[in-house]
């Protein structure tokens, strides 16, 4: 091996999603960093759906950006349609979501890596770890050149050992167009790390100049588009529109004629796929009462014909596809560019890991993204933020930082990963965040600006444009509750139109703004000077007093798992021999090997009686 001459403190491996945030983040704290990978030309490249955010990952997406992440950022300068999902919902469910210029996504993001200080970007594999004393110090590449780093973030997606499956055809590849990773799974066994197989797939994208879009119904983005990052003040481009179509009973019956040939179902893949979303061959045989299934024709781009048909991922072989793609609606006539296939790849058992995503095995090692059995953009990127700034952060002997899953749902998912593992691809949901009401999408730079500023990553006019913000709130909330209507003030009609005839007391502007419909336009009426606040600030104070109650009834439950989650335990701790646990408990103990009680408390099968023995146990440890 050559040794490469220039020494790194944090050497990244993989430009998917998860390795380019985790290189921006470990270079912007400041530290040496450098991020190889298989194809320079292939950065940040979406493998599926060109969109980001939606339900749950919109969150993800507006949480990476307060703390200083790009992914929001780059979606702004690259989405060609943008949507809020769920408006008529609560604030906590409330979801952003892009359609992406899929190959300006890419450019875009390449090119802020490039102009990115203290970070250096090379094209290779790596095929293998370089320890030193049990410790990672670098990595070794096909090319034959060593590069040494204090530490090592592996990001590799589903390339490792991928393999791709088209109807009975399978060949080795780390997406379509890309070579797999070969060897870097194999040492992680050597390693004792536990690797698994997961498996996903992905439609087959269309060439629009041969789909009648009359037949198909238009969906178009919101009237005005709602940014992702809090830092971008306005979409300026134009958005285009997506369109409807709809599966029929002869595309269900072209699909179950192939069901045979179909590498799932002829028990060729051994890899499990990601539950909550299907292929459409599972689609019709696990419902095989639905008439029809929907798919969004999605442009990749405004420089390309390509079209993605979402929800119609299949790996059936290709005349099945030609035959079921042309089965619907108005793509009678429609060219497959790229075929549907699904792909098979390694992965390593998150609970491996420690809430800072260092292994527990190799130190200094880090692992992110898809490599952690997660699927999708933002769970990957989310990760890599977290994996880049904790590397960073241990290169400048600091502690890690640990976000609870009542800070973030990025907490929430590396808690889930790192406690309970995974057996299938992992996805986020509102539904697993348990403090949801303080988890939303238009509070995450309330709840983490202040943490991105402290790790180095927030740039000081950033927050400085933050602190402003969040006094503003602060000042108003207590204007609001101090300011009164009195029925002398407010006059017969108005008392009528806002239902308060008879009222004999003052009534704060708060106790206003809490009654269900009543909004900050109305309550301009008696205080105009309410509409001269941005409108960020305006909607704040609308969710924070309309949601008070809720909202304090989950910190009063935050401030008893946060006890729980502060008792850390020490990592030589001798489960086995604690008395008054059950066998099967110490054994659960022994093998998740939880980092704190809280973490313990979440282990499926530790009872509140084995926590409350554990927790004696610690204490009489000292
Ligand atoms: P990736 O984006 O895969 O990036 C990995 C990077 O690592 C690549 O740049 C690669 O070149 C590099 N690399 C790998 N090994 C090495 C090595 N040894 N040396 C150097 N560089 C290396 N997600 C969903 O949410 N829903 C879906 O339906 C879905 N379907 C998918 C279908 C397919 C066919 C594929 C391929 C992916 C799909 N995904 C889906 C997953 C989505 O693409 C990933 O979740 C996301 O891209 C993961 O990001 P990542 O950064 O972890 O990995």
């Amino acid at each position: 091996m050559i040794v490469y001459e220039k020494k790194y403190d944090v050497i990244v491996v993989g430009a998917g999603h998860a390795g380019c945030e985790a290189a921006l983040s470990a270079a912007r704290i400041g530290v040496s960093t450098l991020l190889l990978t298989i194809n320079l030309d292939a950065i940040a490249l979406m493998s599926c759906n060109p969109a980001i955010g939606g339900l749950a990952k919109g969150h993800l997406v507006k949480e990476i950006d307060a703390l200083g992440g790009e992914m929001g950022r780059n979606i702004d300068a690259t989405g060609i349609q943008f949507r809020v999902l769920n408006t008529r919902k609560g604030p906590a469910v409330r979801a952003s979501r892009a359609q992406a210029d899929k190959q300006q996504y890419r450019l875009r993001m390449k090119t802020v890596l490039e102009q990115q200080d203290n970070l250096d970007l090379k094209q290779v594999e790596v095929t293998a770890l370089h320890l030193d004393g049990g410790a990672v110090a670098g990595v070794d590449t096909r090319g034959g050149v060593r590069f040494l780093g204090k530490t090592v973030i592996l990001t590799t997606g589903t390339f490792m050992r991928g393999l791709i499956h088209i109807g009975l055809v399978h060949y080795p590849g780390g997406r379509a167009g890309d070579l797999p990773s070969v060897g870097l799974s194999e040492r992680l066994v050597d390693y004792g790390f536990d690797v698994g197989r997961l498996k996903t797939g992905t439609p087959a994208r269309l060439d629009s100049r041969t789909i009648d879009f009359n037949k198909l119904e238009p969906q178009f983005g919101d009237e005005r588009p709602v940014p992702f990052s809090f830092s971008t003040e306005k979409i300026e481009q134009p958005q285009v529109p997506c369109h409807i179509a709809y599966t029929n009973e002869k595309s269900h019956e072209i699909i179950r004629g192939g069901l045979d040939r179909s590498p799932l179902y002829a028990g060729i893949i051994e890899g499990i796929g990601p539950r909550y979303c299907p292929s459409i061959e599972d689609k019709v045989v696990r419902f095989p009462e639905k008439e029809r299934h929907q798919t969004f024709i999605e442009p990749e781009g405004r420089d390309t014909v390509e079209v993605y048909p979402s929800g119609m991922s299949t790996s059936l072989p290709i005349d099945i596809q030609w035959a079921f793609y042309r089965s619907i609606e108005g793509l009678e006539r429609v060219e497959i560019m790229r075929p549907a296939y699904a792909i098979e790849y390694d992965y390593v058992n998150p609970i491996q890991l420690h809430a800072s995503l260092e292994t527990k095995l190799v130190p200094n090692l880090y692992h992110a993204g898809q490599i952690n059995g997660t699927s999708g953009y933002e769970e990957a990127a989310a990760q890599g933020l977290m994996a880049g700034i904790n590397a960073a952060l241990q290169v400048k002997g600091k502690e890690p930082l640990v976000l609870g899953r009542h800070e973030a749902y990025i907490g929430v998912m590396i808690d889930d990963l790192v406690t309970l593992g995974t057996k299938e691809p992992y996805r986020m949901f509102t539904s697993r965040a348990e403090y949801r009401l303080l988890l939303r999408e238009d509070n995450a730079d309330l709840r983490l600006r202040e943490k991105g500023h402290e790790v180095g990553l927030v740039p000081e006019e950033t927050y400085n444009g933050f602190l402003v913000k969040k006094e503003c709130i602060e000042n108003e909330l207590v204007k609001l509750s101090r300011e009164r209507l009195t029925p002398s003030a407010a006059g017969e009609e108005l008392l009528a139109e806002w239902d308060l005839v008879g009222m004999q007391n003052a009534i704060s502007y708060e106790q206003l703004l809490r009654r269900p419909e009543f909004t900050c336009e109305d309550l301009s009426r008696i205080y105009p000077e309410i509409m001269e606040l941005p409108e960020a600030v305006r909607e704040q104070l609308g969710i924070q007093i309309k949601y008070q109650g809720y909202i304090n009834r989950q910190l009063e439950q935050v401030d008893r798992a946060v006890k729980l989650e502060s008792a850390k335990i020490p990592a030589d701790m001798d489960y086995l021999s604690i008395p008054g646990l059950s066998t099967e408990v110490r054994e659960k103990l022994d093998r998740f090997r939880p980092d704190t009680l809280g973490q313990a408390s979440r282990i499926p099968g530790i009872t509140p009686a084995g926590i409350t023995i554990l927790s004696i146990a610690l204490k009489a440890r000292g």
